[in-house]
């Protein structure tokens, strides 16, 4: 009976998405949902990725957060649209939260949409927003063991981003063995490695985007 409960949550989510996905379609503007744990520096890639690209492409952003502003204050700082979504205690974005603030952006000015899922290396996984593709990030202090423990968002992913390289030295984490069980999940995934304090890497990632949006 459970079962049944989620497969229609699902279901009905899925529909959603899919009217998204159309209207983004119809507004000209490619989405990319982008989901980590808490603290991997999702807000800090959508910082530098703005700055590398915003002389190029219009870009718009949502912020999914349990709680509070401060990542939606953060991009407003960089002038590019964004739209706050409190989840008031949900541990993902559904279809049905995003589809609520499309009302709130400039979707046919937009070349790119970068939604910033909540900290959650789970559901966030499970449940379309609409997106072209999603986007997982996965910072290198949080140990080289999460592929295996959380594949569903290494399946799912297009491009896995290491962040926060620059700490390597501090920490026992393997690259290697990240790259490995990550390619062993999903051997499509496109990984790069960043730091988003320093900047290293983040040209790679951007050109990336960029050849997918053109
Ligand atoms: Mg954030
Ligand atoms: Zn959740």
């Amino acid at each position: 009976m459970k079962v049944k409960v989620v497969t229609h949550i699902l279901e009905a989510n899925d529909r959603i998405a899919a009217e998204n996905r159309k209207l983004f379609k119809e507004s000209g503007v490619y989405v990319i949902n982008l989901m980590s744990a808490p603290g991997a520096g999702k807000t800090s890639l959508i910082e530098k990725t703005i700055r590398e690209l915003s002389g190029d492409l219009k870009i718009g952003v949502i912020e999914g957060d349990i709680a509070g502003f401060d990542d939606a204050r953060r991009i407003s700082n960089l002038n590019v649209p964004v739209v706050q979504i409190n989840t008031g205690g949900a541990c993902h974005l559904d279809a049905n939260m995003i589809s609520e603030v499309l009302g709130d952006l400039p979707l046919k000015e937009l070349d790119l949409l970068i939604i910033e899922n909540v900290g959650n290396l789970v559901c966030p996984a499970e449940f379309k927003v609409g997106e072209n593709i999603k986007v997982m990030l996965l910072s290198i202090a949080e140990g080289d063991d999460k592929p295996l423990k959380y594949p569903l968002m290494f399946e799912e992913s297009s491009a896995l981003i290491l962040n926060k390289i620059d700490l390597l030295p501090h920490t026992n984490a393997s690259i290697e063995k990240i790259r490995k069980n990550s390619l062993s999940l999903n051997r499509k995934l496109k990984i790069f490695e960043v730091s988003c304090r320093t900047g290293e890497g983040i040209g790679k990632w951007v050109k990336w985007l960029q050849s997918l949006i053109k």
